[in-house]
């Protein structure tokens, strides 16, 4: 048997090794997932709803527990590891309220004796390969909404949150989602790949552009309903009219919490030459006081990066953007010692023909690059191959939405960034990705659509 070996990002330390998937494992789950999945769907809504309040029971409960144990596989900050897990409640709140309308059979047209409706029917076997970074929403968006809809869901979790994704399995079969309903699957990118490889309805996909592209290429021909959310190069812009120091904190936030290494972390910083030296002044100093260190301290800001290879990433970016006339102004290096440490990072004088501009860095650094006015700032916001989020700081609301009217990306925000809501659908364009979820769509998304012609005779 194959053994998923788990370290600590804080200390390199092995945590544990867990029994992994292989190609006869992963077959003879998802053939368990298609037997079982229909007596699933037919299992009154009440009930379905039933299990996943208890889920969310169970998740409060014992939120302390489940806080400690993604922070000791990912290096999240404990703080944040219970932000994450108290965020979901408000998702798992919504997808509860809303699923019912989502499932009801709609008549659009009834006139001389025709009627015309439309039914809401689960895919039926679905897959969720997911990622390590906010491992309970990303993969709470999907197998949630899938689960009331009425999906057997295969689910992935990434290979650097393994057991917080068997820790979500456990509190599911308890609160009675059958254990052939829900299904994980462990192990790394070619048990991800062996997944591809079974008789499936959905594969809903959260990680980098790399992977979703080679995914597209596997299951395009075979038809099977995809949905890829990617990576992200985000950016925001600060107007000449906005305070310097309160969008520099909010920024520094965005680009530095859980160390940068979120989908819409803001990665691009674009300031307004007129405010320009006071809004850099003002985050090197609020990413300063950012407190480095042990992510199971309360007081601990910053922890490790997840996974060691990302710190060549950062470095590569670092020496590039130098070496084309970046001002670092803090950070730019690893921080020695065992584990996966990094400083946090902002340069100045940056522009696009730097990697630091054009590729995600997944880290906690961030580029800040001077611009002329509104119309440069949005030509260099959309001069990206991504297109996840992007925002403005400015006290002027028609300035704002003329602004974030032209950006090409699925959400934008007014003097705030790095927000996800359950009500709002969370989509890229370009490269971050196809298809939804959260809101009512990321509901309707794990249904098909059933077309009835109905004639009296
Ligand atoms: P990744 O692409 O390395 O891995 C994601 C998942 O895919 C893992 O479970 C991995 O085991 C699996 N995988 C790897 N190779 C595979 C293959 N050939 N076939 C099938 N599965 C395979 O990404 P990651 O490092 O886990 O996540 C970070 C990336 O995710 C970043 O780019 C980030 O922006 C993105 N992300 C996007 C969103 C969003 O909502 N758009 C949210 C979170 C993270």
């Amino acid at each position: 048997m194959n053994q998923l070996l788990i370290h600590n990002p804080a200390t390199g330390a092995l945590i544990t090794q867990v029994a992994a998937d292989d190609g006869a494992s992963v077959a003879a789950k998802a053939e368990r997932a298609r037997a079982a999945q229909p007596a699933w769907q037919a299992t009154p809504l009440a009930e379905r709803k039933a299990c996943i309040t208890r889920f969310r029971t169970a998740i409060v409960a014992q939120l302390e527990t489940l806080a400690a144990l993604m922070t000791s596989e990912t290096g999240k900050p404990i703080t944040m590891s219970r932000n994450e897990l108290n965020g979901l409640l408000g998702r798992i709140d919504f997808f509860l309220k809303e699923v019912a309308a989502q499932l009801q059979t709609e008549t659009v047209f009834n006139e001389g004796g025709m009627t015309e409706q439309i039914e809401h029917l689960p895919l039926g076997v679905v897959v969720n390969i997911s990622a390590w970074n906010y491992p309970w929403f990303v993969g709470g968006n999907v197998y949630i909404a899938a689960l009331l809809t009425g999906n057997a869901v295969l689910y992935k979790p990434s290979e650097y949150a393994a057991l917080t994704g068997m820790a979500m399995a456990r509190l599911l079969h308890e609160a009675g989602v059958p254990t052939d309903i829900f299904i994980t699957v462990i192990g790394d990118g070619a048990v991800g790949a062996a997944l591809l490889e079974q008789r499936i309805d959905g594969l809903f996909f959260t990680g980098s552009y790399a992977t979703g592209a080679k995914i597209a290429q596997t299951l395009g021909p075979r038809m099977v309903k995809l949905q890829l959310e990617l990576g992200g190069k985000d950016p925001t812009y600060v107007t000449d009219d906005a305070d310097p120091r309160v969008a520099a904190e909010s920024l520094a936030d965005g680009a530095m919490y859980n160390a940068g290494q979120g989908c819409c972390s803001v990665e691009r910083i674009y300031v307004h030459e007129r405010i320009h030296d006071a809004f850099v002044a003002a985050l090197v100093q609020a990413v300063q006081s950012f407190k480095v260190g042990d992510p199971m301290l309360d007081d601990t800001y910053l922890g490790p990066l997840t996974r060691a290879q990302q710190i060549e990433v950062l470095d590569a970016q670092v020496a590039d953007a130098r070496a084309k006339g970046a001002a670092l102004l803090c950070g730019g290096a690893r921080l020695h010692g065992p584990g996966n440490w990094y400083a946090p990072t902002v340069l100045s004088g940056v522009n696009h023909t730097m990697e630091l501009m054009r590729e995600e860095s997944f880290g906690p650094i961030v580029g800040i690059q001077k611009v002329s006015g509104d119309a440069e700032a949005v030509q260099l916001m959309n001069d990206t191959r991504y297109g996840l989020t992007a925002g403005v700081f400015t006290p002027d609301e028609a300035r704002a939405k003329a602004l974030l009217a032209q950006i090409h990306s699925g959400s934008v925000y007014w003097n705030c960034c790095d927000r996800v809501s359950p009500r709002l659908p969370w989509s890229g364009r370009g490269d971050s990705g196809i298809g939804l979820t959260l809101s009512t769509h990321g509901i309707q998304t794990f249904t098909r659509h059933k077309a009835w012609h109905l004639r009296q005779a």
